[in-house]
């Protein structure tokens, strides 16, 4: 929707709003708010609200911490759960500098600058459908996340073995209320694991639906007396939880990747932009599975990626085709997980598959047999490398990897690689349960 201000005074007056929440996004991905009372709807709007940076991970240095939120009047919206001081209003932000120029260091203006790219390269739109994966853990007496999940359901499970059910239902309403499109619902594989998938959007659209959803699923859960979690792994043994990407790019003539005369009804773009996906997949990994924990979730045997490759029938492989066509023509990218910054990554996808696409690449063959049984050889000789095993060596390939480099920009790359590198630095020192059941009495 496209509101003017005006609309959005008359809105705020009509529906008794009391509270405005300010959203961005820090380097995290983690989703962060101002909150100012509604009499401070014309500052807000007139883009004059400022906030500290320095308190921010990933922005700014102390010296130079001013900032100020340009509200993106296209993302109002209404809070449908109330406060009993009446009702609670968003609007998602940019950042800006003091001297009125967009912070390079917001990882939605750099999403921004990407997309502008892509229009001056003759494309109209990059639309993503996100699937998310999350866990119901059930809350203790004091309201602290448990390790006990609610259910013992598995894939497409009915009630009552599905006690997440009412829960995962509850958010679908929720989000519709709020003007999502939910496409489809499901308990996942793992017991307590559910994922819904909601229309694609343009990418910043989907990228500002991603955070919302995330926000949506904690609250009602809550609510349910459950913990939802994106972490991708939280229990090994058994799947973990990935935001599987559906993308494709539209040029004024429709999705640019149909052509109903090409290979698999794919055009010359979809395999040039695949290509691009599959030569930046080692350092597009740091960006998708940015955490430590996120390696835990690319093992073989639960559904994940660990190689590079790709299949139009194949459903396990790191990039995977769907068999819809004509306007759902599109690639699917499964590595990537719900720890990452959706802004960050959409912008590397994108970046990826347009190099691709700007350097004709072609594609290496398609592997439609299981990777899993393959030996050393077969990898080889079928052109297939792995994804990095750790968050450190995924951030050695991203430090290798000009283009997407230049996908996050020099002030967001610094800074998402020092704030890794610190949580890499932290994690090598801890000394784990497994390694003491393994060494302590053997050594
Ligand atoms: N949970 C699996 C993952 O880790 C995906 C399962 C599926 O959607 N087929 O990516
Ligand atoms: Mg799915
Ligand atoms: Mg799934
Ligand atoms: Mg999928």
């Amino acid at each position: 929707k496209n509101y003017t201000k005006d609309e959005i005074r008359k809105i705020a007056q009509d529906e008794n709003v009391q509270f405005l929440r300010l959203m961005f996004t820090d380097i995290s991905g983690v989703i962060k708010n101002v909150e100012v009372p509604v009499d401070q709807l014309d500052k807000v709007l007139d883009n004059k609200v400022m906030f500290d940076g320095s308190s921010i991970d990933g922005f700014v240095r102390i010296e130079e911490s001013d900032m100020y939120l340009y509200p993106d009047l296209n993302t109002w919206m209404i809070f449908p759960w109330g406060s009993e001081h009446g009702k609670v209003a968003r609007l998602i932000c940019r950042i800006y500098n003091t001297d009125g120029t967009p912070f390079s260091g917001d990882p939605r203006n750099n999403l921004i600058r990407v997309l502008d790219e892509m229009r001056a390269a003759g494309y109209t739109d990059f639309n993503i459908g996100p699937e998310p994966e999350f866990f119901l853990f059930k809350l203790d007496d004091k309201g602290e996340p448990t390790l006990q999940l609610n259910d013992k359901g598995s894939y497409f499970d009915f009630a009552p073995v599905d006690l997440g059910e009412n829960c995962r239902r509850d958010i679908v309403l929720e989000l519709e209320n709020m003007g999502f499109e939910v496409e489809a619902s499901h308990h996942e594989v793992a017991p307590g694991q559910h994922e819904i998938d909601f229309k694609y959007a343009d990418a910043l659209a989907a990228a500002d639906d991603i955070q919302t959803f995330k926000l949506v699923v904690k609250i009602v859960a809550r609510k349910h007396g459950l913990h939802a979690t994106f972490m991708p792994k939280p229990l090994d043994g058994i799947n973990g939880s990935g935001m599987h990407m559906n993308m494709s790019l539209f040029h004024d003539k429709g999705n640019a990747f149909c052509d109903n005369k090409g290979e698999m009804q794919l055009s010359t773009e979809a395999y040039y932009f695949l290509a691009g996906l599959l030569n930046h997949a080692r350092g597009l990994t740091a960006i998708a599975n940015p955490t430590v924990n996120s390696y835990k979730r690319l093992v073989p045997g639960f559904e994940a990626p660990v190689y590079v490759a790709w299949s139009g029938k194949n459903r396990s492989p790191l990039v995977r085709i769907p068999a819809a066509r004509g306007l759902s023509t599109r690639l699917e990218l499964r590595s990537v997980d719900p720890t990452a910054n959706p802004y960050l990554v959409i912008a590397a996808m994108l970046e990826a598959g347009l190099d691709g696409v700007r350097n004709k690449i072609e594609p290496r063959p398609a592997v439609d047999r299981n990777i899993y049984r393959m030996d050393e050889d077969e990898l080889k000789a079928n052109h297939i490398t792995d994804l990095p095993s750790t968050l450190h060596n995924a951030l050695k390939d991203l430090q290798k990897d000009d283009v997407l480099r230049a996908s996050l920009g020099t002030h967001l790359y610094q800074s998402f690689m020092e704030s890794k590198r610190l949580e890499w630095a932290s994690y090598r020192q801890v000394v784990s349960q497994w390694e003491r059941d393994q060494y302590l009495e053997l050594y």
